[in-house]
């Protein structure tokens, strides 16, 4: 038996993301990211005494928000908590947090994985928090930067549901683009907008207990989620096997080492001596508030995969690709508003453009070709002012330099030739060159027919209008 067959892994992933508001979680302080270090920042988010914190209502929108989305409950009546325990960058010695009380518990997500399955992942709780400052490490030195403190995030904490890096990836794809597409937070991983610690425990297969955990923390892109688990989880498998018992402890992810290394043995909950926070009252959230915010809920994946299913005619799976995120989406709505057929704008995306910008490892957002001017191609070719082959070649030089479609057309002299009087001279020409394979097709060999077409196109460099190729031929042929 394999280690594989013999150990099942548990995961549950705690994320962290940054809310889209104009301000901090409970002062009027900036969010923003890429201002000089402690230029914003205030009495109230360095917690100097007196002064009071207030709750960002549009932070408690954007949490609303969130819920919506995963299906939560969301509760009309929730508590900011004191998480106290000290660090350079945390002025105040604890962060407000929501503890005991969060707004939101009990929500769900579908994630997609490779052999085709759909798993349902459960959403333990959302709460708010405040994030504390950034310590910048400098030879022998330490920088603290407060921009950051205080700035709004929610954690959502998974149930212990997955089993595999792959579910763990999924997951954590899927609540992104869940949160982008409702506008709650850019979801930027490399600016630590997006920021997950995955709890991970192995136990024996068919075993019913969970294994103790470990917390692994800093993983902090896409490509690092599943190396990371997929070592932590060989990792606690070999320890085991080795005889060793696993301690519950904190471990932080070497992206250029590619290994977890201890950070410290875990804290417990009461380490951080949480009590209400005396200067805030409970959060009231009415069902008339969360009712008016999830009227204004953009319109969310799952919702717009069935739209394209159902106004575009899209199958299921072209469906779900170009919906994977809303820039996507929209590009592809930008493209069929201008062309008006979704099947073929569809294709030009996904086996066009998308293969290219995954070669060069871009994001739609950095297309070199607008969705108006690949539209303009599609009608080109659709018009037939220029074959569907030469559209490609045109589409090619397109993304490379970032021309119009027209101005390449025209440039390399690349128009369809649908002018009959043009095309009949080529031909008579093609014909008189194979007379073996005109009394061929004279004697009934009528297949033959492709064999010239195939000529045409080829004399013309593919320009010739394939259609009006096929009708001359068999006129002349036929005469
Ligand atoms: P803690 O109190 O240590 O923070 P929680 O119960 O709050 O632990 O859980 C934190 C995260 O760890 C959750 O996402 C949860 O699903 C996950 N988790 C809990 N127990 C385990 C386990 N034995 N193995 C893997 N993940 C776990
Ligand atoms: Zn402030
Ligand atoms: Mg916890």
């Amino acid at each position: 038996m394999s280690l594989s067959e013999k150990y099942e892994a548990v995961i549950g992933l705690e994320v962290h993301a940054q809310l889209l508001t104009e301000s901090k979680m409970f002062c009027g302080c900036r969010n923003a990211y890429g201002a000089p270090p402690n230029t914003q920042m205030c009495p109230v988010c360095t917690g100097q005494p007196g002064t009071l914190p207030v709750i960002n209502q549009f932070a408690v929108e954007l949490g609303v928000r969130a819920a919506l989305a995963i299906k939560a409950e969301i509760h009309h009546e929730s508590v900011f908590s004191r998480k106290n325990y000290f660090y350079p960058d945390l002025p105040k010695g604890y962060q407000i947090s929501q503890y005991e009380r969060p707004f939101c518990t009990r929500g769900k997500i579908l994630i997609s994985l490779g052999d085709g399955s759909e798993k349902e992942i459960g959403i333990t709780r959302i709460h708010f928090e405040e994030d504390a400052g950034k310590n910048l490490h400098k030879g022998d030195h330490t920088q603290v930067d407060l921009n950051r403190a205080g700035v709004p995030l929610i954690e959502i904490v998974s149930e212990p549901d997955m089993r595999t890096a792959e579910e763990a990836g999924q997951y954590l794809r899927t609540l992104r683009t869940l949160l982008r597409y409702a506008n709650v937070t850019d979801g930027d991983m490399e600016k630590g907008n997006f920021r997950c610690d995955a709890n991970i425990s192995v136990r024996p297969r068919g075993q019913k207990e969970f294994g103790t955990k470990v917390e692994l923390k800093n993983i902090n892109s896409f490509r690092f989620v599943e190396k990371a688990v997929e070592y932590e989880i060989d990792r606690q498998i070999r320890a085991i096997e080795g005889g060793e018992t696993i301690v519950q402890q904190t471990r932080g992810w070497n992206s250029a080492k590619n290994v977890s290394e201890v950070m410290r043995e875990k804290e417990d909950a009461h380490d951080y001596r949480y009590f209400p926070e005396p200067d805030l009252a409970p959060l009231q959230i009415s069902d008339k508030w969360i009712g008016e915010i999830k009227n204004e809920l953009p319109e969310l994946p799952d919702q717009k995969k069935s739209r394209f299913e159902s106004s575009y005619g899209l199958s299921g799976y072209d469906a779900g690709v170009l919906t994977a995120s809303r820039d996507l989406a929209n590009y592809f709505e930008g493209v069929v508003d201008v062309c008006k057929d979704a099947k073929t704008s569809a294709n030009w995306v996904m086996n066009e453009l998308l293969g290219r910008l995954n070669a060069v490892g871009k994001d739609i957002v950095e297309t070199p070709v607008s969705a108006m001017e690949l539209a303009n191609l599609i009608s080109k070719v659709q018009s037939g002012a220029i074959s569907g082959k030469i559209g490609k070649t045109v589409f090619e030089e397109m993304f490379e330099t970032g021309k119009t479609a027209e101005s390449i057309i025209e440039a390399q002299g690349l128009k369809q030739i649908s002018d009959p009087s043009a095309l009949e001279p080529v031909v008579r020409k093609v014909m008189e060159a194979n007379p073996g394979q005109v009394a061929g097709y004279k004697a009934g060999k009528v297949k033959l027919l492709g064999f010239f077409v195939g000529q045409v196109m080829k004399e013309t460099k593919g320009q010739a209008n394939p259609g009006l190729v096929n009708d001359i031929v068999k006129k002349l042929l036929d005469s």
